[in-house]
């Protein structure tokens, strides 16, 4: 039960190329066990994986007008529409209360360094809504070109991680920058830097995919949801490979509950899946407790960084999964969070930037701080 072959690529000779230092698959095979509460039954064989019943309940508790609209709720929530309805003194007040409390990364950039002084810089970054802009179309969210500069400059100065919901292949495609470390599917399925990164240790890089043997049954899932949603103009589905996302970026905020019905319809054949949200985006992934928080701690460890004090992770994004990597640096009292929102949110970052040509700028202060002080 476990950890399998399957959950950890390497050992040599495989047709990637890709290989895990023997230190590595220890520290994969405690942060996995760590990581799940049941472990799974693998599906290929004929098991299913014990949930507890409250889940089971909620999961079974499917198109009730309440869960429906909690749903769609959550949706506006996560995706605001309207913020400049509100009354413009009401929404300054909290503006203002919110910037007091998630001042600026720019604004703070000298106090950062001083926090940072002595210790590791790591860097973590989301890809869509913090590298590159929020677009109508997923498949056309490129970065620009100044962003790809800036963060291989990045890269050269501090090891640089991506973390993304998106496929890591899909989000490579858009980086397109090897010297990266990148933790695709919301940390399901991470990769070391193909070439070139001085944080690369010897000839080896890392594969981890905790949460392999749920492959079939997503892609299942994915070809359903197509089928489910062709009826809602503008829904996208994507297979992430390890999740699912079903973009309502398109979608008419008068479709939203429809949508939601319809993703609720098709998932409640599978308890072992869940959901969760971002921007414009619903997410099915598998139920394992593994995460972008996760995903940073395995990579904070593979770099050599596991008990370190002498270490401090700078993770920027825009969404709400980017929230548990948040919490898990708060808890760590290790470095921070920057969330990159216009508007006030709820958030366990410690700064805001509005938009990635923030972070951009933000970026730049950082290499250019450390060619002055090499
Ligand atoms: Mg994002």
């Amino acid at each position: 039960m476990g950890i399998t072959k399957q959950n950890v690529a390497g050992g040599g000779g495989n047709s990637s190329g890709v290989e895990v230092m023997p230190d590595m698959y220890s520290a994969s095979l405690s942060m996995y066990a760590a990581s799940l509460q049941k472990p799974p039954v693998a599906p290929a064989a004929g098991g299913f994986i014990k949930i507890s019943r409250r889940k089971l309940l909620k999961n079974l508790e499917v198109n009730s007008a309440e869960r429906i609209s909690s749903w769609v709720d959550s949706m506006k929530a996560s995706s605001p529409t309207h913020v400049k309805a509100a009354p413009r003194s009401l929404t300054e007040d909290h503006s203002s209360s919110w910037m007091l409390h998630h001042p600026s990364a720019l604004d703070m950039f000298e106090q950062i360094i001083d926090a940072s002084q002595g210790k590791q810089i790591v860097m973590f970054l989301d890809y869509d809504g913090t590298l590159s802009p929020i677009v109508d179309d997923p498949d056309q969210a490129f970065m620009s070109k100044q962003m790809r500069a800036t963060v291989k400059k990045l890269a050269r100065c501090f090891p640089t991680a991506i973390v993304s919901g998106r496929c890591r292949d899909k989000v490579y495609s858009f980086v397109r920058l090897g010297e990266l470390y990148y933790a695709g599917s919301h940390g399901m399925d991470i990769k070391g830097p193909a070439k070139g990164s001085k944080y690369k240790k010897g000839d080896q890089s890392v594969l981890f995919q905790p949460a392999s043997e749920f492959l079939p049954m997503i892609d299942e899932v994915y070809k359903k949801l197509v089928e489910k949603t062709k009826s809602t103009p503008g829904a996208k589905v994507e297979n992430n490979k390890f999740c699912v996302s079903v973009h309502f970026r398109r979608v008419d905020e008068k479709e939203w509950t429809e949508l939601a019905q319809q993703v609720r319809s098709v998932i409640k054949e599978y308890p072992e899946l869940r959901l969760t949200q971002g921007r414009k985006v619903l997410e099915i992934r598998p139920t394992i407790k593994w995460d972008k928080g996760k995903a940073l701690e395995f990579l904070l460890e593979s770099l050599g960084f596991a008990n370190c004090t002498n270490v401090f992770p700078v993770y920027i994004g825009d969404d709400r999964t980017d929230e548990d990597a948040f919490k898990i640096l708060r808890d760590r009292g290790q470095g921070f969070g920057i969330l990159v929102s216009k508007f006030p949110k709820e958030t366990n970052a410690s700064y805001s930037l509005q938009e990635p040509e923030e972070v951009m700028n933000f970026l730049r202060r950082l290499v250019e701080w450390k060619r002055l002080n090499i």
